[in-house]
């Protein structure tokens, strides 16, 4: 196996041109890495790239539809070609699609699910066939969230792909451990990644933890599951949501 227990990591971030994305490219190339952003808006990852640099550090941007077979299969031959393999992926990418289950097409569905749960397996399978032949103690991250476990009506199509990444990950888990390679979740809650000034004392106080969350929040959780000194943590799910999944309401 490679031995490669430094700091810094080749890390490949898809979802980077926004959003949570942005923060966790802005964290992990902050922390020294080399870091591939991925994404299907490149106006979003030069955007990303532009805040990257103005803090003085540097990353390489690939365009890609990762819900395209192809797609993944050119962004992990750009991979092999420059690194051999990365030590670290970060599957964020993802679209939301709420509509009544009376109205969601079976094309919509389709959308959804090969956009948050195929592209996660793509990325994933790729990533590792690379980690795998390098000899990498690779670890994957896959960003969930906590509608895997709890549901708002008219979520159907997001709920299961987010569910199916919370299974797909045990299954990475335990088919790449004899690899050396660990895959885990992030069940994001409420993240905003908005103007955070239109967030009302209500939208905090409903939390257990007293605020809404932060991309930060979303970054140290990744951090510590892509730490190579964790590497007694695998196939796991760690829930950022300030506590609202265990909150139990009853009416007034
Ligand atoms: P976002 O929409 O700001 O960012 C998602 C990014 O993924 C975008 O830049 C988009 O272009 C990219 N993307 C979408 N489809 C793609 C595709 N087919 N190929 C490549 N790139 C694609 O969303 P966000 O709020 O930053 O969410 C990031 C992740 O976190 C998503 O997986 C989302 O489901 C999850 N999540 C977010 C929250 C939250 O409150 N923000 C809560 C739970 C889970």
């Amino acid at each position: 196996m490679e031995s490669r227990r430094t700091e810094t990591d080749r890390t490949i971030i898809t979802g980077a041109g926004s959003g949570i994305g942005r923060a966790l490219a802005q964290a992990y190339a902050g922390k020294g890495d080399e870091v591939l952003l991925v994404d299907r808006s490149h106006e979003g990852l030069e955007q990303t790239l532009r805040l990257i640099e103005a803090a003085g550090g540097k990353a390489q941007v690939h365009v890609a539809d990762l819900s395209r077979p192809e797609a993944v299969k050119e962004l992990f031959g750009r991979v092999r070609e420059s690194w051999g393999a990365a030590d670290v992926l970060v599957n964020n990418a993802g679209i939301s699609a709420f509509k009544p289950l009376w109205e969601l097409e079976v094309e919509e569905w389709d959308v959804v699910l090969d956009t948050n749960l195929r592209g996660t397996f793509l990325c994933s399978r790729e990533a590792a066939v690379l980690m795998r032949e390098k000899g990498v103690r690779g670890r994957i991250v896959n960003i969930a969230s906590t509608r895997a476990f709890m549901s708002e009506p008219d979520s159907e199509a997001y709920a299961a792909s987010k569910g199916g990444i919370l299974a797909l990950t045990h299954a990475l888990a335990l088919s790449l451990a004899p690899h050396g390679i660990r895959v885990n979740s992030v069940s994001p809650g409420w993240i905003e990644t908005g103007d955070t000034a239109k967030l009302s004392v209500r939208d905090h106080e409903q939390h257990p933890s007293g605020r809404v969350g932060r991309p930060d929040d979303i970054a140290r959780a990744c951090f510590y599951l892509t730490d190579p000194a964790n590497d007694f943590v695998t196939g796991e799910n760690i829930t950022v949501d300030g506590g609202m999944t265990r909150k139990m309401i009853y009416a007034e």
